[in-house]
């Protein structure tokens, strides 16, 4: 029997125990990069089904804020466990939906389980503080408490690892999700909803609803967007999306963690590790096909050791594996779709008529079918910071720009709309520390000595400028989904006025 992407979809769905009526019969179609079959028909919410998905949530909100934080952790450690034993099915997934290596579908689990131990953690370290207060007599404290219904938009790009940064934080803070996955990887979202049901189950505590997904595109999106009683919007996609939700959501005073696009730039100095940086680079900028918001885009290299190191990535760029990530040992897969591969296309124009040189980026036709797209990464090298260089292409373009100057590589490097990610490659101490300063990356992240991709749960993840503002993961990334509340208590027999105000009646 030939070998079936869509068949390997719904065997691996019917292991995760996601219910087929979920998943064929409806209007939103599923496709796979890997080969471009379609693997799913997905029925879809309209508006008037989130407004319902919203209301379930409230009342789930109302019972959940009321258990104990470390009760609500004990939850999310269970969620932890079931992820553990659905690591390689779930991966799988992410791999067949996503196009992702298996290294890097299970690596996406893995940080999936790595925020949910995380968070049980916090459940305990929900702290606010004890505030020294001018009256006598007083005390001053400050509370988190619950904020109330969450909403998480993904990407489709790291379908199931946002999800989790955002519900194992929101549920130990006390609040319900409810969640609109990327209609390009629907799948994955149903999948970790079904493993997340069967940890509520084992939990038995829990109120109905306390975590939903949404199917559906942007209208649905907009529903979750706009209606008030979603205290956080959680949305995470590209720079477009947020200037359309950020708006919304503040227009009706509500919090929003925005995590949007990045353009992340590397800088080699003189005296780097240029081994190091040669692999770095490679994974940063090569890595999940350029798909990932942490992805390099751009690389100043210095004058000095230019010519021993941009040959040597372009080799790198030659002998790279593409194929199927499923098959073979392929290090890049393919892309998201046909519309990724024209922005991709329409880029390498942009920079050949704006002085570039190119190495790579021609579509690879033989390793798949027509209706799948894989191509060569692209490294272009730059005159300068100009046409396409500016703005993210979500695709593996990396382009390349000589600099001699440091003072002058840094303004170059922070003369871009995002501000998510960024690396500097040097053994120069005062580099490295100039660069992690607050006159250097004026990046939510910044990196000595490794690539610009591949960010730790530990750390709060996100950026600035473009990029939204917001914060994620690890940290006090956690304080976003609470709100805080200052308590002054008065137990002495006096009625004493801050500010020695005086009010005698
Ligand atoms: P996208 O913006 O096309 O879609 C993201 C999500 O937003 C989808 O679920 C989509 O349905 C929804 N959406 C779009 N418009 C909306 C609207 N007006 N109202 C409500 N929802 C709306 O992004 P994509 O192509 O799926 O993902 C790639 C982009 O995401 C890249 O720009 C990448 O850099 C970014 N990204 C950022 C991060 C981060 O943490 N900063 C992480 C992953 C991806």
């Amino acid at each position: 029997m030939t070998y079936s992407i869509a068949q390997d979809c719904s065997d691996v769905l019917a292991r995760l125990g996601v219910d087929p009526a979920l998943y064929t019969g409806g209007t939103l179609e599923s496709f796979s990069p890997v080969t471009g079959e379609r693997t799913a028909q997905l029925p879809q919410q309209d508006a008037a089904a989130v407004t319902d998905a919203i209301t379930r949530a409230s009342d789930a909100f109302r019972a959940w804020r009321d258990v104990p934080a470390p009760r609500r952790g004990e939850l999310v450690r269970l969620l932890g466990e079931e992820l553990r034993a659905a690591k390689a099915d779930l991966g799988k997934l992410v791999s067949i939906e996503a196009g992702k290596s298996p290294s890097e579908g299970a690596g996406e689990v893995q940080e999936m389980i790595d925020i949910c131990d995380f968070a049980v953690g916090l459940s305990r370290q929900l702290y606010g503080l004890t505030i020294a207060t001018e009256r006598p007599g007083h005390r001053m404290m400050e509370q988190w408490h619950p904020l109330g219904v969450v909403g998480v938009i993904s990407a489709f790009n790291f379908p199931v690892a946002v999800w989790s940064w955002n519900t194992a934080l929101a549920l130990v803070c006390g609040n319900p999700v409810v969640w609109k996955p990327s209609e390009k990887t629907p799948l994955t979202a149903l999948a970790s909803q079904a493993i997340l049901d069967r940890a509520i189950k084992r939990f038995g505590e829990a109120p109905a609803n306390l975590s939903q997904v949404i199917i559906g595109g942007r209208e649905t999106g907009e529903a979750l967007v706009d209606d008030p009683r979603v205290a956080l919007v959680s949305a995470t996609g590209s720079t477009r999306m947020g200037q359309q939700v950020g708006p919304k959501v503040a227009a009706r005073f509500g919090r929003s963690i925005l995590e949007l696009g990045g353009n992340n730039a590397g800088i080699v100095c003189p005296s780097a590790d240029l081994d190091m940086a040669l692999r770095a680079i490679a994974f940063g900028a090569m890595g999940t096909a350029g798909q990932r918001c942490t992805t390099m885009r751009r690389l100043f290299v210095h004058d000095s050791v230019y010519d021993q190191l941009v040959p040597r990535l372009i080799k790198a760029y030659g002998s790279v594996s593409v194929g199927n990530p499923l098959t073979t040992q392929a290090l890049v897969g393919p892309l998201v779709d046909r519309m990724a591969y024209d922005a991709m296309q329409a880029a390498i124009e942009a920079a050949k008529a704006a002085g570039g040189t190119v190495h790579g980026g021609a579509r690879v036709a033989d390793v798949a079918p027509e209706a799948a797209y894989y191509v060569k990464p692209a490294l272009i090298e730059m005159p300068s910071q100009t046409g396409p260089v500016a703005e993210e292409t979500f695709a593996p373009i990396l382009y390349v720009m000589r600099f001699t100057d440091f003072a002058e590589v840094i303004e170059q490097h922070n003369a871009v709309g995002a501000g998510l990610s960024s690396s500097i490659f040097t053994l120069d101490l005062r580099e490295a520390e100039m660069f992690l300063s607050a006159a250097g990356s004026d990046c939510g992240i910044a990196n000595v000595n490794i690539g610009t991709s591949g960010a730790e749960i530990g750390g709060a993840f996100g950026g600035e400028k473009e990029t939204g503002g917001g914060r994620e993961s690890g940290s006090d990334a956690w304080k976003g989904y609470m709100r805080r509340a200052t308590n002054t208590i008065n137990y002495s027999r006096a009625l004493p006025l801050a500010q020695g105000v005086v009010f005698d009646i």
